[in-house]
């Protein structure tokens, strides 16, 4: 019962540490300056990341794409593609399964395979790891600061996996959120069936209003204060 317990605690402590103390793993916003980052979960998608990247290249903007790794082989070409139009790639576990759930074993794995795949397609390294839901499990965070992947979360999420929140709702949510080094968090594919309609939908008008807002829409390193 104690061991069941001590487990229990054991991975929503580590998401607690992880937020608190890990250098760079979200960037809070700021009252200051006019800086905010697109990024896009679970892809890449056949059918919805070619839509975003059309988007993104009209109005210029690049942004970040955590793929996930089983999705990165099957769409190989897709991964080039968003690589060879300036995004920025990083490593979203290579099953996508929540961290809480997987054994010790399983759960560096699915960062390490997921990493591999895409690195070998993209034929660079890649820096960065978003986990799924934003959940580490004490492996994983252990794991990724001996393996030099940063962790990157976000400070404002359209929750547009969930089809009901609606291309209004996705817009109303950022718009709230919304303060300089601001990282937004969409999705180009998963969630719920079809819920990627919305994101496309609401894309180009959170763009353009957002920019109307006099906030422009960099990469990663420059909200966390780094140069590119
Ligand atoms: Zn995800």
């Amino acid at each position: 019962m104690i061991i069941v317990l001590l487990w229990g605690m054991l991975f929503p402590l580590t998401d607690w540490y992880a937020r608190l103390f890990s250098p760079q793993i979200i960037k809070k916003g700021s009252a200051e300056g006019t800086k905010i980052c697109l990024t896009f979960d679970d892809g890449p998608d056949p059918r919805y990341t070619p839509e975003v990247l059309k988007i993104l290249h009209k109005y210029q903007i690049t942004a970040v794409f955590f793929l996930i790794g089983a999705k990165a082989e099957r769409f190989p070409e897709l991964v080039r593609k968003i690589k060879a139009e300036g995004h920025q790639i990083g490593c979203h576990t290579y099953y996508h399964r929540h961290a809480y759930l997987l054994s010790p074993w399983k759960s560096i794995a699915t960062i390490l395979k997921g990493r591999q795949t895409i690195e070998r397609i993209i034929g660079k390294p890649i820096e960065w790891f978003r986990p799924p839901w934003g959940a580490l499990n004490l492996f994983q965070y252990l794991f990724l600061r001996q393996s030099g992947l940063k962790i990157l979360l976000w400070s404002a999420n359209g929750r547009d996996w969930n089809k009901k929140t609606g291309v209004r709702g996705i817009i109303k949510r950022l718009s709230q959120k919304l303060k300089s080094n601001t990282i937004i968090v969409l999705h180009d594919s998963g969630g719920e069936s079809g819920a990627p309609d919305n994101t496309v939908t609401a894309l180009p008008v959170i763009i353009s209003k957002f920019q109307s807002e006099g906030y422009s829409f960099v990469t990663m390193k420059q909200v966390l204060g780094g140069k590119d």
